[in-house]
């Protein structure tokens, strides 16, 4: 059982791990890959106390050298679910499931808006784990909307589920895939159906589907974790970081302004303090 399980590798969640371990707690890092965090795109940073005439990358690679000091583990990938059960909390990561005994969320900020009807067809034709819910569309026909070039091995797998996939990618794809995939550079635009999804509008043209498979690199924090309490698309924490849900944490950019480096390594160490705390008065 992990005591401390940080989701997100970017500043804020790796500040965590590091202050999650200098209290002595068992952590390990659920992150995508380092070159998704906001800061790996800072071309020049000088508002770090200690850091100036430095970029991102560089930022990173120092970072990463205190992480890998305190052997703290990376696991990379993507985490689509967080379930609360009675004494901790399971984590799907990459279909593999994780349990910890608290939970920081460090997943920065939503790079790209919600598409209308997607919060409501959550469930019902919505998902976004390709392997947790592609059974559920055995011969049927879906639409996989992706920002990055991980979820081609999710559309490969639908495709030898589904009747047939269409895949429109916000990004240039150069690979192959079967005959039932059609890939579609279409600006997707609403989720559309009764009571279960129904079809997709897009810029071009509606496309009839039975689901929908989400799969870019930013989820919702409230999309993984039900329940989880929002204020203007951030999470909303109190002062210790701690959000509606007791065990949970959240820390950096996916709590709110300002969004800077400064702050998501502050909430870093609140948050993994807080959850220390949270495990000894267990
Ligand atoms: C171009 C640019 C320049 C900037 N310059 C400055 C500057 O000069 N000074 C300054 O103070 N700030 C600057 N910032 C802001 C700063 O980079 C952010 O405030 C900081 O990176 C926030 O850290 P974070 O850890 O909260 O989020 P992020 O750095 O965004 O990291 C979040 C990580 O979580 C991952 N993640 C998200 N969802 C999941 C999931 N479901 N499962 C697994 N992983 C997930 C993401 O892929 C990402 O890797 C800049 C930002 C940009 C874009």
């Amino acid at each position: 059982m992990i005591d401390i399980a940080v989701i997100g590798s970017g500043p804020a969640g790796l500040s965590a791990a590091i202050n999650a371990r200098v209290r002595n707690k068992n952590v390990v890092i659920f992150g995508n890959k380092i070159d998704t965090s906001a800061l790996f795109r800072a071309k020049k940073v000088d508002n770090h106390l200690g850091f100036f005439d430095i970029n991102g990358k560089e930022m990173f690679d120092i970072f990463l050298r205190h992480i890998q000091k305190f052997e703290i583990p990376i696991k990379t990938g993507r985490v689509t679910q967080i379930l609360p059960l009675k004494d901790f909390f399971a984590i799907n990561f990459e279909n593999e499931i994780f349990n910890a005994k608290t939970i920081v969320l460090a997943v920065g900020s939503k790079k790209s808006k919600k598409l209308d009807g997607e919060e409501k067809f959550i469930g019902s034709g919505v998902s976004y784990c390709a392997t947790c819910d592609g059974m559920f569309y055995k011969n049927k026909s879906v639409v996989v909307i992706a920002d990055n070039l991980e979820a081609e091995s999710d559309v490969k797998f639908l495709s030898e589920i589904c009747k047939d996939v269409k895949y429109i990618p916000s990004y240039q794809v150069n690979s192959n895939f079967s005959q039932n995939v059609e890939i579609l550079n279409f600006k997707p635009k609403k989720i559309l159906g009764d009571k279960n999804v129904e079809a997709v509008e897009t810029s071009e043209k509606e496309i009839p589907c039975n689901g929908v498979f989400i799969l870019q690199e930013f989820i919702l924090p409230s999309n993984i974790i039900f329940g989880l309490e929002m204020q203007n698309n951030f999470v909303k924490i109190d002062r210790a970081c701690k959000t509606n849900l007791s065990g949970i944490f959240a820390a950096g950019d996916c709590s709110g302004w300002p969004l800077q480096l400064s702050k998501a390594i502050g909430e870093g160490q609140i948050a993994a303090q807080s959850a220390a705390r949270f495990i000894d008065s267990k």
